[in-house]
């Protein structure tokens, strides 16, 4: 029996007539490009994330390029991102002309240590990324502090975690303006690329909007140098319907994820992972540790058991950022994760024989 790392059919069978009809509308609408199911779609996303506006866009990434353009980010600016984020983060930086600084993480929660950030800040500082990595919140009240006390915008890269919060508080409600991805694999995916951008200023929102659009609120007259950065219709249709399941297959994926915590529980050398006291935890990934982490993905891949690596090379070691010119051992932390880290199998309608079948195979694994 194969367990495999991500069932994404399970998802989409369980909707698959709502999807079937939308899909069918959108094409017998012939609307395809910012239409209603873009806007209510925004709607439906604000309130989700509590904040006054979203605005649908075309990936992750593009999300996260447009909020440093709109909060005017650019050349000779820093902007502090996590040595152990998912590229994109620091990518976005770049698009922009400005210079991702790599802060190393907690080893707890694998999230941005207030404390490094400070140390961090120079006089080019301008922004700082949180990363609400694997699906945990961090710790936003002490980084907004932080900002407001430097005079630092905040961008949280909300891509991992829709649905969480810190003390109570929504991810992608906290800072100046927030990115999300709906990349299929995510908690909240859409049939293809999508992305989002979530914020309480008014203003903020009426730049990406434009930004998206060729920098034109009206066809043909053009205010900015602006990009192609649309939500479709399509995408927006499907995410409706997808939206109203997320807190159900986010509590589906707590309750995988409690399972292995007791099940792993005093294992061989693994670490499991923490949430913080004030945090909720999505589980958009189960990472655990191991200093034979190799072995273990051999070995659960012999016994056909899906497991990735979440990341197997740090920012800072890919050949995009050589220019920068860090070398191997300057951010220890985020090179030991890379070297560390194994994600198991976990998504929405896994069942307990299959975390059965898994946790079977890593105890035969160490005890071997
Ligand atoms: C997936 C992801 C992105 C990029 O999203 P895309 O929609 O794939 O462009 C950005 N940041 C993080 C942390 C991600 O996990």
């Amino acid at each position: 029996m194969k367990t495999p790392f991500l069932n994404l059919q399970l998802q989409h069978h369980a909707v698959k007539a709502e999807l079937e009809a939308a899909f069918r509308e959108v094409l017998e609408s012939n609307a395809f490009i910012l239409g209603e199911n873009v806007s209510s779609f925004e709607k439906e996303y604000a309130t989700f994330s509590q904040t006054k506006e979203a605005i649908g866009v075309s990936s992750g990434l593009d999300a996260l390029i447009l909020s440093l353009k709109a909060i005017g980010i650019g050349a000779g600016d820093e902007v502090i991102v996590p040595s152990n984020t998912y590229i994109a983060t620091a990518l976005a930086v770049s698009h922009v002309g400005a210079t991702p600084v790599f802060v190393e993480p907690k080893l707890d929660t694998y999230n941005l240590d207030p404390e490094r950030i400070s140390e961090a800040i120079t006089t080019n500082t301008k922004a700082i990324i949180p990363v609400h990595l694997y699906g945990q919140a961090c710790e936003m009240n002490a980084i907004i502090e932080l900002a407001a006390k430097h005079n630092l915008l905040v961008v949280e890269d909300n891509a991992q975690a829709h649905g969480a919060a810190f003390d109570g508080k929504t991810t992608g409600s906290w800072g100046n303006v927030n990115a999300t991805s709906f990349y299929p694999g995510k908690n909240l995916g859409a049939l293809g690329d999508g992305g989002a951008i979530t914020t309480d200023s008014a203003e903020l929102a009426d730049k990406v909007r434009t930004l998206r659009n060729y920098g034109s609120r009206e066809k043909y007259y053009n205010e900015t140098i602006g990009y192609n950065n649309r939500l479709d219709e399509l995408q927006a249709a499907f995410l409706r319907i997808k939206l109203k399941k997320l807190s159900e297959w986010n509590k589906q994926r707590q309750e995988a994820a409690h399972y292995y915590v007791q099940a792993l529980e005093g294992i061989g050398d693994l670490i499991l992972p923490q949430t913080h006291a004030n945090a909720t935890h999505v589980y958009h990934l189960f990472v655990i540790r191991t200093e034979r982490r190799n072995a273990l993905q051999a070995y659960l891949s012999d016994k056909e058991i899906g497991t990735l690596i979440h990341y197997p090379v740090p920012p800072h070691l890919q050949e995009a950022y050589a220019h920068l010119n860090y070398e191997k051992g300057d951010l220890p932390l985020s090179e030991t994760l890379a070297q560390t880290s194994l994600s198991l199998p976990l998504f929405p309608g896994i069942t307990e024989t299959q975390q059965q079948v898994v946790v079977a195979a890593i105890k035969a694994f160490f005890h071997a």
